[in-house]
């Protein structure tokens, strides 16, 4: 029987990402508040948030100084916006700080709401830069099969998932993908982490003179891959990558979306896995996911292109109405503070061995194949048989049940395609709490099991 409030949401409310059908019998869940790594539902019953909403929350919950900073802002000046050259000072000073975080050279910074408003963006700038360098034919746009980058045409026909493509008529032209750098899944037998990265580098490569480099404007890529699958890559995979990148004069763009400010001890995943790219997106966690808020980094040469190309045609067209919004910027410009002054990133370092030691240890749950992540992200995949990781049919939707299961535990975990569980806790979550998420995880594994057999 579903309660009044779950009711009302059945009767009125599309989600996203859900299966609306299932989804009229089961109900919402409904979270009321929440304090810390913890939420509380509307009938008051806590629950360790494991995956930070949505890979977003960083500093936790109810934090007064981003409440606070939103509520200054505003009272001051609750909007305006940045076009026609009209600016603010969080717009302006939030640029400032980012210009001087970014692991590459940095000129600009653009700002968007969403992750995918940032991704969409560096796809029309990739195209717009190559028109202004007259190289019009330059434009196709690489990614991974599993990668993520969101849900506008563009992006979905980036991200490399069934659930973005099926029945949306994506991807669209020109958008190609090649293989998941899931070592654990995909690689040969024998076939050793650095050679299983060659091979895909290699892929790429061949993908890239099959289509002609002067049609190959850009490669896009998460440091870690979130929601396909929360998967670090095998040791040595973006050394390779970056070399063929070079090679063939491809962009390189890096999706920070989840990876960005701390998520795996460093600032940005870049710097963690020692990628070089052009260009970042950024989300999410900028914010701590209190305010919408993206953007990307604009290297030199993309500005000098930008300027010219104003100059030829009056303007520079593009931009949203909350591009910029100066309370999601001021809450971002508070955010970056706490990271520095409470030395976030650096205490994920510290916390990152024992949350990775505690995470892999369920690899040696009977229906875990996996269990691996970098920082404070890591993924777990269920198997029907560990020595030939065969997989459950899909339709037996296993790792559902094992979050469901957390969920009766009073943790939040999130199920991925692949029979695959996805942890992403807050930045700020304790070494008790770290104790508490994988005590109530390994529960939830053993309730899997009982519920199979
Ligand atoms: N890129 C990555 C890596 C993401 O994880 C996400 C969202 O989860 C996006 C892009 C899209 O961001 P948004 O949902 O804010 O549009």
């Amino acid at each position: 029987m579903l309660s009044n409030l779950a009711t009302r949401d059945v009767e009125t409310l599309i989600h996203p990402y859900t299966n609306l059908s299932t989804f009229r019998e089961t109900g919402p869940l409904v979270l009321e508040r929440g304090h810390g790594v913890w939420v509380y539902d509307s009938d008051g019953r806590p629950y360790l948030e494991g995956m930070a909403g949505l890979w977003c929350t960083a500093l936790g919950y109810s934090n007064e100084e981003l409440v606070e900073a939103a509520s200054e802002q505003m009272s001051r000046l609750p909007f305006t916006h940045l076009f026609s050259g009209r600016s603010h000072d969080p717009a302006i000073e939030l640029a400032e700080t980012l210009k001087e975080l970014m692991p590459i050279p940095t000129s600009k910074i653009f700002f968007t709401s969403s992750g995918s408003e940032a991704n969409d963006t560096q796809v029309k700038l990739t195209w717009y830069l190559n028109n202004a360098l007259g190289r019009p034919a330059k434009k196709k746009i690489i990614s991974r099969i599993k990668g993520y980058h969101g849900v506008t045409v563009a992006t979905a026909s980036m991200t490399g998932l069934t659930a973005n493509h099926a029945d949306w008529d994506l991807p669209l032209p020109g958008f190609l993908h090649v293989g998941c750098p899931h070592h654990y899944r995909f690689a040969e037998a024998g076939e050793t982490e650095e050679a299983f990265s060659q091979r895909l580098a290699d892929e790429l490569e061949a993908l890239i003179l099959r289509e002609g480099p002067d049609t190959v404007a850009a490669f896009v890529a998460e440091p870690v891959m979130g929601a396909g699958g929360a998967i670090a890559p095998p040791a040595g995979y973006f050394a390779k990558i970056q070399a063929v990148l070079d090679r063939y004069d491809v962009r390189f763009i890096a999706d920070e979306v989840i990876c960005g400010f701390g998520r795996l001890g460093t600032w940005f995943g870049s710097e963690a896995l020692g990628m070089r790219p052009d260009s970042l997106s950024f989300a999410k966690a900028v914010t701590s996911g209190y305010m919408p808020l993206g953007g990307i980094s604009i290297d030199e040469p993309l500005y000098k292109a930008l300027v010219t190309q104003s100059a030829k045609l009056g303007t520079f067209g593009h931009g949203t109405t909350y591009s910029g919004h100066p309370v999601a910027c001021a809450v971002a410009l508070k955010t970056i503070e706490i990271y520095k002054r409470d030395r976030i990133v650096e205490g994920v370092a510290e916390k990152a061995p024992y949350f990775q030691a505690r995470l892999s240890a369920l690899a040696d749950h009977p229906i875990v194949g996996e269990a691996r992540g970098l920082g404070l992200i890591g993924g777990l995949e269920i198997v029907a048989d560990k020595s030939s990781k065969r997989q459950y049919e899909p339709k037996a939707g296993v790792a559902a049940r094992c979050v469901a299961f957390a969920q009766a535990e009073g943790l939040i975990v999130r199920f991925l395609a692949g029979d695959r569980v996805a942890v992403c806790p807050p930045l700020v979550i304790s070494h008790d709490e770290i104790d508490t998420l994988f005590d109530r995880l390994g529960r939830a594994l053993d309730r899997t099991e009982a519920w199979i057999a």
